[in-house]
C-alpha cells in the first residue's frame, strides 16, 4: 500500500479521509523523557510487572507498588510535551485528527494541546482509595517523600490507573471502540501492542475499513499483519515528517 515516500502517502490519506485517529503508547512519552515499559531502560527492567504493576500485588502490598509508582509520577511530574505531542495537537487543529486515544497516564496530550483524548488507561492525577471509593487529588496526598498517600479512612491510596488484571474504565472502552470503528486511518504510535485490549483496536479499526498506519522504530506483532503502512522512526521525527508533507500537499493543492 505504501508508496515510495509513505511519509506523502500517509498525508494524502489523511487529507484525504479527514477523519483520522490516533492510538498512543508509552513510546510517544519516551523523548520526553518517561521510559517506556518494555526493552532495554525500560521500567519492567527494575520492576517485573507481577510483582509491582497487578491490582493483586498492589493490594498484598501497597507499599511495594508504590516503589513503582513512585517512580513513574516523579518522571510523569517532570516530564513536558515533545514533538509528537504536538504536532498531533496541530493535526487535531487542522481538522485532520479527530481524537487521541492514550494507554499513556501522563497527561502529556492534554499539556500538548490536544482536545479530544481518551485515557485508556486512567491517569496520575487522581488517587483512589480502593476501600472507601473516596477520590483525592494526587498533589494534595503524595509527598513525594517515598511515603504512599493515604486515605482519610487510613487506608493506602491507589492512582487512578489501570493495573494489569483491572478492566478498562467503561466510558473510554466505548469512546475508544467507537473511534477505532469509525475512523478512516488509525495512528499507532510508540505501543508494542502486547497489552490488551487495547492492542485490539487496530484490529477493530482495521476490520471496520481503517487505514493502520504504525509509528515505532521496531516492528510489533502489529507490523505486517495488521498494519498497513510501518514508518521506522522516533515517534517527534515521524510526526515532523508527517507535518512536512501534509503543509507540501496543501500547497500543491492550493
Ligand atoms: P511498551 O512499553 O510496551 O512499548 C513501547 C513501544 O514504544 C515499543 O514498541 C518501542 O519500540 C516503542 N518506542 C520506543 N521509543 C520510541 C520512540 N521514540 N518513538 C516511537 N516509539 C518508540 O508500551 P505500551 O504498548 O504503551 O504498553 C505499556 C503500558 O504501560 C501501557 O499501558 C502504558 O500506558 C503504560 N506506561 C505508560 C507510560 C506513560 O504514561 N508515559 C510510561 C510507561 C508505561
Ligand atoms: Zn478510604
Amino acid at each position: 500500500m505504501a508508496g515510495d515516500d509513505p511519509f506523502a502517502e500517509v498525508a494524502r490519506l489523511l487529507a484525504e479521509r479527514r477523519n483520522a485517529v490516533a492510538l498512543t503508547g508509552a513510546g510517544i512519552s519516551v523523548e520526553s523523557g518517561i521510559p517506556a515499559f518494555r526493552g532495554a531502560q525500560g521500567l519492567w527492567e527494575k520492576y517485573a510487572p507481577m510483582e509491582y504493576a497487578t491490582i493483586g500485588a498492589f493490594i498484598r502490598s501497597p507499599e511495594k507498588s508504590w516503589r513503582m509508582l513512585t517512580e513513574l509520577l516523579s518522571l510523569c511530574g517532570g516530564a513536558t510535551p515533545n514533538a509528537a505531542h504536538t504536532g498531533l495537537a496541530e493535526l487535531e487543529s487542522m481538522g485532520l485528527l479527530r481524537a487521541v486515544i492514550t494507554q499513556n497516564v501522563d497527561r502529556l496530550h492534554q499539556a500538548a494541546g490536544t482536545g479530544k483524548v481518551i485515557e485508556y488507561h486512567g491517569n496520575l492525577e487522581e488517587l483512589v482509595c480502593i476501600t472507601c471509593w473516596r477520590n483525592f487529588p494526587t498533589r494534595e496526598r503524595w509527598k513525594g517523600d517515598g511515603s504512599p498517600p493515604r486515605c482519610d479512612c487510613g487506608e493506602i491510596l491507589k492512582p487512578n490507573i489501570v493495573m494489569f488484571g483491572e478492566p478498562i474504565p467503561w466510558t473510554a472502552q466505548e469512546r475508544a471502540e467507537e473511534e477505532a470503528r469509525s475512523c478512516g486511518v488509525l495512528l499507532v504510535i510508540g505501543t508494542s501492542a502486547q497489552v490488551t485490549p487495547a492492542c485490539d483496536i487496530p484490529r477493530l479499526a482495521k476490520k471496520a475499513g481503517a487505514a493502520v498506519v504504525e509509528i515505532n522504530p521496531e516492528e510489533t506483532r502489529l507490523t505486517g499483519t495488521v498494519t498497513d503502512i510501518h514508518i521506522s522512526g522516533a515517534a517527534s521525527d515521524v510526526v515532523r515528517g508527517l507535518l512536512r508533507s501534509v503543509s507540501s500537499l496543501q500547497k500543491k493543492n492550493d
